[in-house]
């Protein structure tokens, strides 16, 4: 049976405690992030509306639907959500101390907020280095999980375009494949 001491400082308390960092320690966390992080539209460069050429060779402007959320005017720009990494000070107001087994693990409080011991360090290069290495080991997840989505039915060229376009950029792996797909709407767009 483990057994377990628990201790709590709060702020002001001044006895040193057996963790790593103390309560009154402005330390960093290595924070990432799953963000909207805006980036130029990938088919209409921000011009806000693409031409379509008629099979008979007529020219049309029309508004780029893939910058166009619902149906507002396109904004020329796209929210591609991105795993972002930002170390953020954290000031410690609390501290637990669990013992198992003869392993300390310390777990850390500001406010509501609580955070285990192996994402805060004492140098911002530091929680920056291991937020990188978080964010490399999401990234992969998050790449696994798209290859598995299956594609809507009811896309429009050009989004499928746009789709397969970011998919080659954020896994140059199958990058091939997707620009292959890109190529072969944005032919059949041409021809319609
Ligand atoms: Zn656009």
């Amino acid at each position: 049976m483990p057994w377990y001491i628990l201790i709590r400082r709060e702020r002001k308390m001044s006895e040193k405690l057996p963790s790593k960092f103390q309560v009154g320690d402005t330390v960093w966390n290595a924070r990432c992030d799953w963000l909207p992080v805006e980036q130029p539209c990938p088919i209409c460069y921000g011009n806000r509306e693409v031409k379509l050429t008629l099979g008979n060779g007529d020219e049309m402007m029309l508004p780029c639907n893939y910058c166009a959320p619902g149906f507002e005017a396109p904004k020329g720009v796209v929210a591609q959500y991105e795993h972002v990494v930002a170390p953020e000070p954290v000031t410690i107001t609390g501290v637990e101390i669990k013992c198992s087994g003869g392993v300390v693990q310390s777990y850390y409080r500001n406010g509501c907020f609580g955070y285990d011991e192996d994402r805060l360090y004492e140098f911002k290069e530091d929680a920056a280095k291991r937020g990188l290495a978080l964010k490399a080991e999401l990234d992969h997840d998050q790449n696994t999980r798209v290859d598995n989505l299956k594609k809507s039915k009811a896309k429009s060229f050009s989004w499928n375009a746009g789709y397969h376009m970011r998919e080659a950029k954020r896994d140059r792996a199958s990058a091939e494949r997707h620009e292959q797909k890109a190529v072969l709407c944005k032919a059949r767009s041409k021809k319609d």
